[in-house]
């Protein structure tokens, strides 16, 4: 075994063939604009559109520009409005809490278990806050009980969008992920499970609230060329009272992303499969907790996340440091300063969030890496004993 990993963490896989010929094919025939049609075409924004419906099993289903963009679509279509409340994740990405300042509306940030999931105790005691919506993030693909969730919002009047960056492919007791809330939002940039650079989706079954999304995305008059869409009807009054803010899907992006929705079950098993490796590896590591997964949950396990509970923040810029020596790069969402993707709710001082300390002991050490399906079951294994080594020596048994 060598010493040091030299693979990279942020390498993606390239884009399919077939995706690259089609990409070829809108380059070539320049009809770009999602509704630029030639006769009889459907267009390869409104197919991904379909394809995506046929995946999650969802009636209604639209492409927009960013994970961000659905997210903040979603909850324009659902009214919340400048000055609302709106519950949502204290553990998830930057965007989520930002596509609810988008809209003027003001985060209230709930909890995190050990786990890695909401706290539904910490929910039930903040649904009386006012908020009409929770934004729920399966943040880095932890799924919490969907149920017992959806009961306690069901019963606040509580309505639910799902955002599903991090569980594309994913399922809790086999429904989807993003098939429990009224709207479900997923992410096509770069890191997430598919790659078109940019790009977003939003599911639903309930005609209203797709036919609200559809008009803000910015489809002028032209919501007939959609293809996962409710019917005519539902648009005929809404038309005159949504406004249009563009941020709609094309089709080169599109292009390059329906052979990647296609392989997402196989794509899946590659990920869960270096998963296991890593959990294997690390099982014991003296001074490291692991995350339980459920057997409910059907994961997409794209990333590596594991606690060094309650260890002295010295100790693990200590143990970082020396995985980094080696290679192993691991993404600490304690550090006093957020880096790079690891902000959390203590930083979004705009939401003026108010001190967590059972999410501040989680989060304190929490560590993460990205598995690029670029890395062999092998690396998996060097990576693992690289982290079991380094963490193992540095941690100090109290
Ligand atoms: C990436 C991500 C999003 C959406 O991000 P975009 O970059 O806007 O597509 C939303 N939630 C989480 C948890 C994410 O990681």
């Amino acid at each position: 075994m060598t010493d040091i990993f030299t693979g990279s963490f942020t390498q993606q896989e390239p884009i399919p063939d077939e995706g690259i010929e089609a990409a070829l094919r809108v380059l070539r025939h320049g009809r770009l604009h999602r509704y630029n049609l030639a006769p009889g075409e459907l267009g390869e924004t409104a197919e991904l559109e379909q394809e995506f419906a046929a995946a999650t099993g969802a009636k209604y289903c639209l492409a927009v520009a960013s994970g961000g963009y659905a997210m903040a679509t979603a909850l324009r279509a659902l009214g919340v409005k400048p000055g609302d409340k709106v519950l949502s994740n204290a553990f998830t990405l930057a965007p989520v809490p930002g596509a609810i300042a988008s809209l003027g509306a003001v985060p209230v940030f709930v909890g995190v278990t050990q786990n890695l999931r909401i706290d539904l105790d910490d929910l039930a005691a903040r649904l009386d806050c006012g908020a009409r919506v929770l934004l729920l993030s399966h943040m880095r693909g932890h799924i919490c009980d969907m149920e017992a969730l959806m009961a306690l919002c069901d019963a606040a009047g509580v309505r639910v969008v799902e955002d599903c960056a991090h569980t594309m492919g994913a399922s809790w007791n086999a429904t989807p992920s993003g098939r429990f809330g009224a709207m479900g939002c997923f992410s096509m940039q770069t890191y997430k499970h598919v790659n078109a650079g940019e790009g977003g989706f939003v599911i639903s079954d309930d005609p209203d609230l797709m036919a609200r999304a559809i008009l803000l995305s910015g489809s002028y008059m032209l919501y007939d060329r959609h293809r996962a869409a409710p019917p005519p009807e539902a648009f005929a009054q809404l038309r005159y009272d949504t406004p249009n803010i563009s941020g709609r899907m094309d089709n080169l992006r599109a292009a390059i992303l329906r052979p990647q929705i296609a392989r997402l079950p196989e794509r899946a098993a590659a990920w869960n499969a270096r998963y296991a490796r890593m959990e294997q590896g690390l099982r014991g590591t003296p001074g490291l907790t692991l995350i339980d997964r459920p057997d409910a949950e059907s994961k997409v396990a794209s990333s590596f996340q594991a606690l060094l509970l309650d260890w002295p923040g010295a100790g693990i810029e200590t143990a970082l440091a020396a995985c980094r020596a080696r290679g192993v790069e691991l993404k600490w969402f304690g550090a006093p300063e957020p880096a790079a993707f690891t902000s959390t709710y203590r930083h979004w001082r705009y939401a003026n969030p108010e001190p967590m300390p059972a999410t501040d002991r989680i989060l304190a050490g929490l560590v993460d890496m990205r598995l690029p399906l670029t890395f062999s079951l092998a690396d998996c294994d060097q990576i693992a004993a690289i982290l079991r080594a380094e963490i193992g020596a540095t941690f100090q048994s109290p």
